[in-house]
């Protein structure tokens, strides 16, 4: 049977690229989504292969039923990829409980919870790929986005402790850690804020929700990469 890939936040954006492109190559894709319905029924009518399926991951419950819906589909689940997240800028002397909150619960807990309510399937069947989407400012920090940063980097312990862990189980976890990616999360930025970031990659663009997309397709079918970072970024950041 084809192998069954949950992709949260897949209405928009580096999550809809990944949901298409491992539709095209035979993968059942569960597309996640919350307030997108209308990009997210379109997803679903385009595209052979793909489910959607509507949940806030950043809440428990609606977590564990998103994942009791696929089980009881396809009664398994081969890769978890935890995508979905949100950006904000601000001064962090600014920040408050609430952006705190907002930020870890979509971008952190969100991940926790996915990852938590897939274990058991896969540890059952002794099989399984997460993927943790974080990013560059997890790495190496961004200013006037701490939170942010917080959640990212949170992402990327995670998937190094859950490597350790569920190695011995046949599951593997790792992250791709974006770079600037041309999607609605970049929309406030200027076209002369854009044209400044791209003089500081040495591939002199920013990137393409397919490049992500391409990096996911390995990283599901290798068998020997687990507990890495691995950041999609052109060269912005070398560590
Ligand atoms: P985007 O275009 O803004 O799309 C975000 C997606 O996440 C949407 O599909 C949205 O779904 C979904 N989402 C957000 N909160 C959710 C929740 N609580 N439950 C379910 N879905 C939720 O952003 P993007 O650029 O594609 O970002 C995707 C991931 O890449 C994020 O984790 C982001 O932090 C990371 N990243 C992006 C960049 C970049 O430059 N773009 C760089 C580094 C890392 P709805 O609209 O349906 O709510």
């Amino acid at each position: 049977m084809k192998k069954v890939v949950i992709v949260t936040g897949a209405s928009r954006g580096i999550g809809r690229k990944i949901a298409i492109e491992l539709a095209k190559e035979d993968y059942i894709v569960v597309a996640n989504y919350n307030k997108s319905e209308e990009q997210a029924q379109k997803l679903k009518q385009e595209n052979d292969n793909i489910e959607i399926y509507k949940a806030d991951v950043s809440k428990r419950e609606e977590v564990r039923k998103m994942i009791e819906f696929v089980i009881n589909k396809y009664k398994k689940i081969d890769v978890v990829i935890n995508n979905a997240g949100i950006s904000e800028s601000s001064l962090f002397i600014d920040a408050t409980d609430s952006i705190w909150e907002k930020m870890i619960n979509n971008n952190l807990y969100s991940a926790y919870c996915v990852t938590q309510e897939a274990l058991p399937i896969m540890l059952h069947r002794k099989k399984g790929c997460i993927i943790n989407i974080s990013s560059v400012w997890g790495m190496v920090g961004g200013a006037c986005e701490t939170i942010y940063s917080i959640a990212k980097a949170g992402m990327d312990g995670m998937t190094k402790a859950l490597a350790k862990e569920l190695g011995p189980s046949n599951i593997r976890v790792n992250s791709i850690a974006p770079g600037i990616i041309d999607t609605d999360m970049n929309k406030n930025l200027t076209e002369e804020e854009i044209n400044r970031i791209k003089e500081e990659i040495p591939l002199e663009r920013i990137g393409k929700t397919s490049d992500i997309a391409k990096c996911i397709k390995w990283l599901i079918e290798d068998e020997y990469t687990t507990g890495q970072i691995i950041s999609i970024n052109g060269g912005w950041v070398i560590v």
